[in-house]
């Protein structure tokens, strides 16, 4: 890992809203969101930087919990327009369903050659044993970190929240009391800050083109259910997740490996849903590794029966992944074939 100065950069601040963002009231002490524009008087460490912050507030803020694909959209669209005049761009968003938005916004802006990192914190950035500001003003130098020749040094989706630099699509939260509330359980840290912050270019994914224009991906398909497997599973819960009309997509979360119940039922509504043409996705349960089909006979059976395999994606990446490719094309087959492509960085294979 390497270490680097900052150059003078512009960012622009988007509040979506989260715990972040709360201050207490001094009158009736409750949390209330605070204004953005202020946010030099809020943490004054950000006036030592010596660059432009301005903040774009979401209205109205929400607790993410309230997370829809709309605000994907929205997001996209404020980026893409703003794109030419910021370096890069910090998203506050609330902790429970960042890592489904930083997966979904990595697929839906191509081309991206500056940073955008989510945020958020634990404790609001009012109460005095905060973790929001330092996970702000990491988050800003992060934004603001450029190269010798003036390129950022992370031009990714990322989460950065208590030190780590994960890559948006590789994030999960693990914790909802400590301050290390997410992980990156199958993908290297793409930065950590300590005295300095270390840089992991080797893991950081470079675009082909630096002058490349944005082009954003709005159009979502969000005809997708999960499916968890788990012991007792009845044949019409089974049935209701794979074959409803309603669905064009189903993450099935599997044991292990990507292992399932060998019983006949079970495949035999895994080969009803396929034959209807539905996608069905293997992903683990587990929190770590990848699935492999071709190591169980249970695993061999859900391959047979037509799963495509999830290799070692969360599930918040291949439903941001699906919404994604399903909006782009009506075609089964193919949007089959992209899951199983690493398409960024959002799972190990070439
Ligand atoms: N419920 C909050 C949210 O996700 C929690 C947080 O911000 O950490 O919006």
């Amino acid at each position: 890992m390497d270490s680097y100065p900052n150059g003078k950069s512009s960012i622009l601040l988007i509040y979506t809203g989260g715990t972040i963002g709360m201050k207490q009231d001094i009158d009736d002490q409750t949390l209330k969101p605070f204004d953005f524009d202020q946010i030099q008087a809020e943490v004054p460490e950000i006036a030592k930087f010596a660059f432009k912050i301005d903040s774009y507030t979401f209205d109205p803020l929400i607790d993410s919990s309230d997370v829809e694909p709309s605000l994907w959209q929205a997001l996209a669209r404020l980026i893409q327009e703003r794109y030419e005049q910021y370096d890069g761009f910090i998203i506050l968003h609330g902790t429970d369903t960042m890592s489904y938005s930083a997966s979904a916004l990595s697929f839906m802006l191509d081309g991206l050659t500056k940073p955008v990192i989510f945020t958020g914190s634990q404790l609001p950035i009012g109460v005095p044993r905060t973790d929001g500001k330092e996970n702000l003003i990491s988050s800003v130098e992060i934004a603001s970190a450029k190269d010798s020749e003036g390129h950022a040094l992370v031009p990714e989706v990322c989460i950065c929240f208590d030190s780590l630099l994960i890559r948006g699509n590789r994030a999960t939260k693990t914790n909802a009391e400590v301050f290390r509330a997410f992980e990156s359980p199958n993908c290297p840290l793409l930065a950590e800050a300590g005295i300095n912050i270390k840089y992991n270019t080797k893991a950081i994914r470079k675009p082909l083109d630096w002058y490349q224009n944005l082009s954003i991906n709005t159009a979502l398909d969000t005809r997708v259910s999960i499916l968890k497997l788990h012991p007792g599973i009845t044949p019409e819960v089974v049935r209701y997740f794979l074959c409803s009309p309603e669905t064009r997509a189903v993450i099935i979360e599997t044991y292990g490996a990507g292992n399932a119940p060998s019983k006949k039922w079970f495949i035999d509504l895994v080969k009803e849903a396929s034959s209807m043409g539905k996608i069905l996705v293997n992903v683990t349960q587990c929190q770590s590794g990848t699935v492999n089909m071709d190591l169980y006979a249970t695993g061999k059976s859900l391959q047979n029966a037509g799963v495509i395999n999830g290799y070692d994606s969360t599930t918040e990446s291949a439903l941001g992944k699906l919404f994604y490719l399903m909006g782009k094309s009506s075609d089964n087959e193919w949007v089959k074939q992209m899951m199983t492509r690493n398409l960024k960085g959002e799972i190990t294979k070439n």
